[in-house]
């Protein structure tokens, strides 16, 4: 069974002071124990260091990068490299989030660098995919992400591609309170595993953690989280309050 996973992508938002009060809260006012799902804080890098000193130690928390660098070291300014994650114990990453990829033109030739570091300095990619508002109006999300998983993910050998947590984040969903359907949801999830098993195995599909993204929330999170391909979410605008947070945490508890 594919590990669950709530996992809260923080953006570019909160002061330092915030940030610590609401890792603090999370932590207290959710479940730990073995029963609970992995939860996640992907925080701005100035918080990386807080983020795992309050997550290390418990059962099920977890600190994430939401970048790094596509390049090993040297003399790149305003980058972080993966070995410098994991030289703070940090074992996850975001990949080709949408906004890195519409925003700072990221490439499918840098996110396979990427991944490819991350996983050397055994980091996990949660590495995204999804189509845009355009791409569905013309009924192209397959191919869309076919090509993406064809040309990023799938580049990786089996053993790599393992330790990889895939979210599917249609774009027209992200930050717009327009989260896709269930039926939406549920037949991208089925497809992307489909394309898993006939890259890799039947196994190696029914272990990889596909989670959802998309203005999931308090709201919508029961019936996205019960759909028999999501194996949680990856959330964006409530994973930054701390009632939110918990309750859409929660939510995935209770349904395990
Ligand atoms: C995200 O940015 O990964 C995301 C899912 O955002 P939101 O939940 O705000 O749509």
């Amino acid at each position: 069974m594919p590990l669950k996973i709530v996992a809260g992508n923080w953006k570019m938002n909160l002061l330092f002071h915030e940030a610590e009060a609401l890792i603090r809260e999370v932590i207290e006012k959710s479940p730990d124990n073995e029963n609970a799902p992995l939860n996640i804080f992907a925080v701005p890098f100035p918080y990386l260091n807080l983020a795992q000193n309050l997550t290390q130690g418990t059962k099920n928390f977890a600190a994430a990068a939401q970048n790094c660098s596509s390049f090993k070291s040297g003399a790149y300014t305003g980058e972080v490299s993966a070995s410098m994650l994991a030289s703070l114990n940090i074992k996850y990453c975001l990949v080709g989030h949408s906004e890195r990829r519409t925003i700072f033109k990221e490439n499918a030739d840098e996110l396979v660098a990427k991944m490819n570091l991350l996983l050397e300095n055994h980091i996990i990619p949660i590495w995204c995919c999804g189509e845009s508002l355009n791409e569905r109006k013309q009924n192209k999300q397959f191919d869309v992400i076919q090509h993406q998983m064809n040309t990023e993910v799938f580049t990786l050998t089996q053993d790599l591609f393992e330790k990889v947590v895939i979210a599917y984040e249609p774009v027209w969903a992200i930050g717009t309170g327009l989260s896709a359907t269930a039926e939406q949801a549920q037949e991208i999830h089925s497809f992307i595993r489909k394309s898993i098993s006939k890259k890799y195995s039947d196994d190696t599909a029914n272990k990889t953690s596909i989670l959802y993204g998309g203005s999931c929330n308090v709201d919508n999170s029961k019936e996205l989280f019960s759909l028999k391909d999501v194996d949680g979410g990856l959330i964006g605008g409530a994973s930054l309050k701390s009632d939110s947070f918990v309750k859409i945490i929660s939510t995935m508890y209770e349904l395990l």
